[in-house]
């Protein structure tokens, strides 16, 4: 398995589902991991599968949205832990209708979360992945993002939008050895599909060549990949994890 002995790491949103996969994976490969999600007292669980790994955890109520609560944050664990190897960006959440009857207030929450909360992570770690000449960051983007879909057009350009930042991510940061990359799930078991209707759930398995959803842990897997030093020639480049659901 990967090695991310040493390492330090940051997962956003990660009270629960992938986000939680992802921290506990990093953790079990070494990587001393901080969590953050909207309330701290949701990360309780996270926490205890970190140390259950044996490694310190750091946790912290943030906002990916609030430029003072991001920066606040990395600056806390960066400067506890001496440095800052890996950050996932994994915040996300949906307000799905039809463009027709789509809020501002619908696009601007969604774009908020996705897109400017990436934005507002990569810029306060990477000071310090770049003053370190190393690091490593994945974005959890969406097969959504590639191929669109019908009521999701705040996510999707959310989600393209964050391709779109860590191709120009990674080409701003190679030259001093930092890496970007996206992670681009499709139809995972979480509380975000969950409260999908049954229907929709069933005609999308059958687009799914593997035949089943994804589970969290499988992106987590694919995240670590990228996250370690297994990679370390990979940068700006996305990563399907749907089943086969999109070829490209
Ligand atoms: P969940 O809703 O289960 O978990 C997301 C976590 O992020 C929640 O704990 C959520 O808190 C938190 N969060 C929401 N808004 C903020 C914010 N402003 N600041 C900090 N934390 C926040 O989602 P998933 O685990 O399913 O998804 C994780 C990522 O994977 C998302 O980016 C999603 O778009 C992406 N993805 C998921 C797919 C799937 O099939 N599940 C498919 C493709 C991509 P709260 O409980 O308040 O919502």
């Amino acid at each position: 398995m990967a090695d991310l002995s040493g390492k330090t790491a940051l997962v956003t949103g990660a009270a629960r589902g992938i986000g939680r996969a992802i921290a506990v994976r990093l953790a079990q490969a070494g990587a001393d991991v901080a969590v953050c999600d909207l309330d701290a007292s949701w990360l309780e669980e996270t926490a205890a599968a970190i140390r259950a790994a044996g490694r310190r955890v750091e946790t912290f109520a943030c906002d990916v949205s609030r430029a003072d609560q991001v920066e606040a944050g990395v600056n806390v664990v960066a400067q506890a832990w001496g440095r800052l190897d890996v950050l996932v960006n994994n915040a996300g959440i949906t307000r799905d209708t039809f463009l027709a009857r789509m809020s501002e207030a619908d696009w601007d929450a969604v774009l908020n979360v996705n897109l400017k909360g990436a934005f507002l992570f990569t810029k306060a770690a990477s000071r310090w992945m770049l003053k370190q000449r190393s690091g490593s960051i994945v974005n959890i983007a969406s097969v959504i993002g590639i191929i669109g879909n019908a009521g999701q057009a705040n996510y999707a350009a959310s989600k393209g939008g964050l391709i779109a930042l860590t191709r120009t991510v990674a080409r701003e940061l190679a030259s001093r050895n930092v890496r970007a990359n996206a992670v681009a799930p499709g139809f995972i078991r979480t509380a975000m599909t969950d409260k999908l209707p049954d229907e929709l759930r069933n005609r999308m398995l059958s687009s799914i060549p593997l035949g089943r959803f994804g589970e969290p842990d499988d992106v987590a897997r694919v995240v670590l990949f990228l996250a370690s030093d297994d990679s370390a020639y990979v940068t700006g480049q996305v990563i399907s994890v749907c089943g086969g659901m999109v070829m490209a």
